[in-house]
């Protein structure tokens, strides 16, 4: 599933191809990818409307929207989340369309941004970021890890509230998948700094494709070679040796080295 590195990557790549694009039709829009409006609202909608900006908040990509050569106005968005096998990808209107594809916009410059999802947990929207909220319909802003705001006052005051294992209380972050002591015992200092360098390892490395993400030219992450404990349950330990135990934390199964991780 495409976490925040993954998720960024896309952020960082879509930008670049995106913005100050506008959409002319939108050829194509169906299934229940659509959460709000219906794909022929969408379809009827986003003509007009061009990319002023490409955000990341949390895992939902906004392509934040101008009117009529306007500036930036942040009322309105195209948002994107990509679920366990959501795909988004900038290619020439000419392009086959790949199976499961839900959403095709055509743009300005005469490709297409397209967004496909075999297993349909992706979601789209379209409107105002705030309503959207409001109406539940996209989650309420938590403490951005890559944000000025995560500070170790916040992150300590976080992990102090709660007595799960700081997987539990982290848990959209790799990083720290693997760790098991109480988040109580843990100094908010070391685990903000690591959660910081991880994070930015993984973008630098353009994420992990564990198993169907693919960035928007189709091409798979980096980073899962610099996973030293992810997915190796039952082999050595590569810094001591020791076999990597599996176990489930919060929910999710976790790997870690009764060792080195105590
Ligand atoms: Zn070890």
């Amino acid at each position: 599933m495409p976490e925040l590195p993954e998720v960024e990557t896309v952020v960082r790549d879509l930008r670049a191809e995106v913005e100050g694009r506008s959409v002319v039709a939108v050829p194509h829009a169906a299934s229940s990818v659509f959460r709000y409006p219906s794909p022929e609202a969408l379809a009827a909608a986003l003509p007009g409307a061009s990319f002023a900006a490409v955000r990341r908040s949390g895992k939902y990509i906004h392509c934040v929207l101008a009117r009529d050569g306007a500036a930036e106005v942040e009322s309105e968005a195209l948002i994107v989340h990509l679920g366990m096998t959501g795909h988004l990808e900038v290619c020439d209107a000419a392009a086959p369309e790949r199976p499961h594809t839900h959403l095709r916009a055509l743009l300005d410059d005469g490709r297409e941004l397209r967004f496909a999802d075999a297993r349909r947990f992706g979601r789209v929207m379209l409107g105002d970021p705030d309503a959207l909220r409001a109406a539940r319909l996209i989650p309420a802003l938590g403490v951005e890890p890559l944000g000025e705001e995560f500070t170790v006052q916040r992150l300590d005051a976080l992990l102090r509230r709660t007595t799960r294992t700081v997987k539990a209380a982290l848990l959209d972050q790799r990083g720290v998948a693997g760790l098991r002591r109480q988040a109580l015992t843990l100094a908010a200092g070391v685990v903000a700094g690591s959660v910081v360098e991880v994070l930015r390892i993984a973008i630098r490395n353009r994420g992990s494709t564990i198993d169907d993400y693919r960035d928007l030219w189709d091409a798979k992450g980096n980073h899962q070679e610099e996973l030293r404990v992810y997915g190796r349950g039952g082999l050595p330990c590569l810094a001591c040796g020791t076999v990597l135990r599996r176990t489930v934390v919060a929910g999710r199964a976790t790997t870690y080295c009764p060792v080195c991780q105590r």
